[in-house]
């Protein structure tokens, strides 16, 4: 084959490449629009009250307006199973509908960027880089449950997703991961603030950072996960889960933390009724 023919082959590989590519794509969409324009079945509500007790506890209005926000959440945003994961619609509205929790009453477009949720059969590994004090960096592995990476995807081990195992602290991985997404799409929640409102926001989530490293050193026990010492962005995202999974004690125990997050968000978890049936 001389030069100019092989020229022409690698360049129509590249197009049908390309076209498959496209192929693909369309293909994903299509499926994707037909998810969104379903109903809400029966099944999925099931799998809900299943697998997440704050969806029991969801007011009737309130939860046809997440399950809307959940739908549209699914539909937009690609799940990929990782390491032989098969993605189920019921892996998908788990996710969704309390990634949707977090945005219904605020925006619901704020998921627009997020690109992907990525769901691992277990614990997943990632690369990291760590100092010591003489500034040597070594690599080195961490092994996580879920992870926000900046405002492209999120990564989820399903086992932990759906993880009722009692715990001393409020624990709910996805309210944590949509939280911190959260944070990196509104430019980091505790940025500096200007207005007034902003500016109490900013304080009260400040002064409660600072009580729960005091806490924290002095051994004392906490409603709020102790993981939420280790930055204000990690305390933003597990006040976050012990204003959904602990409401009545958050309200109680940080009546001012309670406060600005119901502001925040829009919701008053602590007048949703206890939770419902599981079937
Ligand atoms: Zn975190």
């Amino acid at each position: 084959m001389n030069a100019d023919r092989f020229g022409l082959v690698l360049a129509a590989l590249a197009v049908l490449s390309v076209l498959a590519l496209l192929g693909q794509r369309l293909r994903r969409r299509a499926a994707q629009r037909r998810r969104g324009a379903q109903p809400f079945r029966d099944d999925w509500r099931t799998a809900l009250r299943r697998h997440v007790p704050l969806y029991r506890r969801l007011p009737g209005a309130l939860r046809a307006q997440v399950e809307r926000t959940a739908l549209v959440f699914a539909a937009r945003v690609d799940f990929v199973g990782c390491n032989g994961l098969q993605v189920t619609d019921e892996m998908r509205l788990v996710v969704a509908v309390q990634a949707a929790l977090l945005v219904v009453k605020r925006n619901a477009d704020a998921y627009r960027p997020l690109h992907s949720v990525l769901l691992y059969p277990d614990a997943f590994v990632v690369p990291i880089a760590e100092e010591d004090e003489t500034g040597v960096v070594t690599e080195a592995q961490d092994v996580l449950a879920g992870q926000s990476i900046a405002t492209d995807s999120i990564v989820l081990s399903w086992p932990d997703v759906i993880s009722t195992a009692p715990s001393a602290h409020a624990h709910n991985l996805v309210l944590h991961e949509c939280a911190h997404f959260l944070d990196h799409v509104w430019g980091g929640t505790l940025s500096t603030a200007s207005s007034d409102a902003a500016s109490t926001w900013h304080d009260t989530l400040g002064a409660e950072y600072a009580r729960l490293c005091r806490a924290v050193e002095s051994g004392a026990q906490s409603l709020i996960d102790p993981y939420g010492s280790a930055d204000r962005a990690e305390f933003f995202a597990v006040a976050t889960e012990a204003f959904f999974e602990r409401s009545d004690a958050l309200a109680k125990q940080n009546p001012e933390l309670y406060a600005v997050l119901r502001e925040f968000y829009g919701l008053n978890p602590i007048e949703w009724p206890a939770e419902g049936p599981t079937a």
